[in-house]
Protein backbone atom coordinates (compact mmCIF):
# COMPACT_ATOMS: atom_id res chain seq x y z
CA UNK A 1 0.00 0.00 0.00
CA UNK A 2 1.23 3.70 -0.71
CA UNK A 3 1.23 5.93 2.57
CA UNK A 4 -1.46 8.47 2.78
CA UNK A 5 0.94 10.67 5.08
CA UNK A 6 3.62 11.56 2.49
CA UNK A 7 1.63 9.73 -0.40
CA UNK A 8 4.82 8.49 -2.17
CA UNK A 9 6.22 5.71 0.54
CA UNK A 10 5.59 2.17 0.14
CA UNK A 11 4.56 0.51 3.46
CA UNK A 12 5.97 -2.85 4.23
CA UNK A 13 5.34 -5.14 7.19
CA UNK A 14 7.94 -4.94 10.09
CA UNK A 15 7.96 -3.42 13.91
CA UNK A 16 7.90 -0.61 15.46
CA UNK A 17 7.40 0.96 19.14
CA UNK A 18 4.10 2.59 20.28
CA UNK A 19 4.75 5.89 22.18
CA UNK A 20 1.44 7.74 23.96
CA UNK A 21 1.21 9.98 25.70
CA UNK A 22 -1.75 9.46 28.50
CA UNK A 23 -2.75 10.94 31.84
CA UNK A 24 0.95 12.97 32.09
CA UNK A 25 2.23 9.70 31.75
CA UNK A 26 4.18 7.82 28.67
CA UNK A 27 3.42 4.68 27.83
CA UNK A 28 5.78 2.32 25.16
CA UNK A 29 4.59 -0.79 24.23
CA UNK A 30 7.91 -2.14 22.16
CA UNK A 31 8.03 -4.24 19.33
CA UNK A 32 4.53 -4.04 17.89
CA UNK A 33 3.64 -5.40 14.38
CA UNK A 34 2.83 -2.30 11.69
CA UNK A 35 3.24 -1.77 8.13
CA UNK A 36 5.53 1.19 8.15
CA UNK A 37 6.61 3.30 5.35
CA UNK A 38 9.84 3.13 3.73
CA UNK A 39 10.11 7.15 3.19
CA UNK A 40 8.38 8.88 6.32
CA UNK A 41 8.11 6.36 8.87
CA UNK A 42 4.44 6.91 9.31
CA UNK A 43 3.01 3.40 10.88
CA UNK A 44 -0.06 1.42 10.05
CA UNK A 45 -1.30 -1.27 12.69
CA UNK A 46 -4.00 -3.47 11.96
CA UNK A 47 -7.18 -4.00 14.27
CA UNK A 48 -5.58 -7.01 16.26
CA UNK A 49 -2.75 -4.62 16.96
CA UNK A 50 -4.41 -2.00 18.02
CA UNK A 51 -6.40 -3.72 20.63
CA UNK A 52 -3.07 -5.33 21.82
CA UNK A 53 -1.96 -1.76 22.24
CA UNK A 54 -5.01 -1.25 24.02
CA UNK A 55 -4.42 -3.84 26.47
CA UNK A 56 -1.37 -3.20 27.50
CA UNK A 57 -1.86 0.87 27.63
CA UNK A 58 -4.57 -0.01 29.89
CA UNK A 59 -2.74 -2.24 31.94
CA UNK A 60 0.46 0.49 31.94
CA UNK A 61 -2.20 2.77 33.38
CA UNK A 62 -3.12 0.10 36.32
CA UNK A 63 0.19 -0.08 37.04
CA UNK A 64 0.93 3.49 37.96
CA UNK A 65 4.49 3.67 36.94
CA UNK A 66 6.00 6.90 35.02
CA UNK A 67 7.31 4.63 32.19
CA UNK A 68 6.21 1.14 31.30
CA UNK A 69 7.82 -0.91 28.66
CA UNK A 70 7.04 -4.02 27.44
CA UNK A 71 8.22 -6.52 24.99
CA UNK A 72 5.69 -8.87 22.39
ZN1 LIG B 1 5.03 7.93 4.22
Amino acid sequence: MICVICKTGECFPGTTHFTQMLKEKLVVVKNVKANICQNCGEAYFDSDTVKYIQTKTNEAISNQEDVELFNV
